[in-house]
Order: C-alpha cells, then structure tokens, then sequence
C-alpha cells in the first residue's frame, strides 16, 4: 500500500477501539449502565472510553485585500488549497491552536482578531472554527503539512481546488462580511450533500 492509500484508509481516523488503551484487553461495544448510547468498555478494568467531536482550529489570515491559502502536501485532499488549520491539542485554547496551525502550516505572523465562524460538521463528528487574523509581514515559510502558502485576492481563490467546504464555507461568510463592511460571528452547519444549510449569523455586539 502507498502511503497516499494507507492515509486515505486512515482518514478520518478509526473512532472506536479494539483493545483497551488502559490495560490492553479487548474491548466490548455496548451501552453501559445509567448510559443511553453505545461505548467502547473493558470488562477487565472497567474503562468506559468515550469519544466526543473532534475540534478543528484554523484562521483567515488577511493581508491588506488578500487571504492566505496553502496548499495541502498531505492527504486528504493533497494538492487542494486550504485555509491553515487543524486539529487542537490537549491544553490549549482554541485561539491558541488557530495561531499555532496558522504558524505550522504557513509560518506566517499573525495578529488573531476575535472569532469568525463555528462550523458543526456532524456527520463526520467535527466542529471547525475560524477566527479572523491579521499578517504582520508576507514572508511565509510553509511546514511539511503544506506544498506553498500564497496570497490571494477575492477574485482570485481557487473555489473550485478548495480542500475542504468548512473552507469555502468560512471565505465565502468572510468576502460577505467584508463587503457589507461589518464582520458578525457566524454559526452553521454542514450537512452531508454539496450545499452548505443557511447561515444563523449573531449580529456583532
Ligand atoms: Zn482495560
């Protein structure tokens, strides 16, 4: 297997578990006790391991007119352009984490400005989020995550090589904003299908 196949395979990452994490006996699949849904138990150490949505923490760094874009170097969706953005880890805020992807995959300096779209993606049992931030220079040094990270004006983003709809989704909400002159905090979500459900903005306080 390539390691392109065995990412996809990969992708996303297996949820429920085999063997228990704690002790490393198998796992049994049923809803515990004074519980109303299905979980992963260990009948050896009585572990109950849980799994909840994952976050996925990204910016809209903006450049004068522009917004920076990188190119995927890895699967999924290798070679499509994505706002920087990715998983958060144990410890930190969300802010944090969207300056840290912003950072990993573009190396660009940012400003974060305050909150700009929460993004429930359910059937993949996501939440993304996007705050908006601003480049203090346009030197950018892409990590291994991204093949280039470039500048784009409005005209001019690849709509049809985005990665991901939570990406179209969020530029789409931003070119919006930033054309009636006022940027709002904006929650949707995402269904399965090819078309985003309308927006629920919060009008800015
Ligand atoms: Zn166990």
């Amino acid at each position: 297997m390539t390691a392109s196949a065995r990412a996809l395979t990969y992708f996303p990452a297996p949820r429920s578990q085999r063997y228990c994490s704690q002790c490393g006996n198998l796992l049994t699949r049923r809803i515990p006790d004074d519980d109303n849904r299905e979980r992963d138990l260990c009948d050896h150490c009585g572990a109950i391991h849980y799994q909840n949505p994952r976050m996925v923490l990204g910016t809209i760094p903006v450049w004068e007119k522009q917004v920076l874009l990188c190119r995927r170097a890895i699967e999924p969706r290798h070679g499509y352009w994505t706002l920087p953005a990715g998983f958060m880890e144990l410890g930190e805020t969300t802010a944090q984490g969207a300056a840290r992807e912003t950072q990993e995959e573009a190396g660009a300096r940012i400003e974060m400005g305050p909150l700009f779209a929460v993004l429930d993606i359910p059937h993949v049992d996501q939440v993304h989020i996007f705050y908006l931030a601003r480049l203090t220079d346009v030197e950018f040094e892409p990590g291994p995550e991204s093949l280039e990270a470039r500048l784009f004006d409005e005209d001019e983003i690849p709509w049809d090589d985005l990665a991901f709809r939570s990406v179209s989704t969020a530029l789409r909400l931003f070119f919006a904003d930033r054309e009636r002159g006022v940027f709002q905090i904006h929650s949707d979500t995402l269904l399965r299908g090819p078309e985003p459900v309308p927006a629920v903005s919060t009008p800015a306080p």
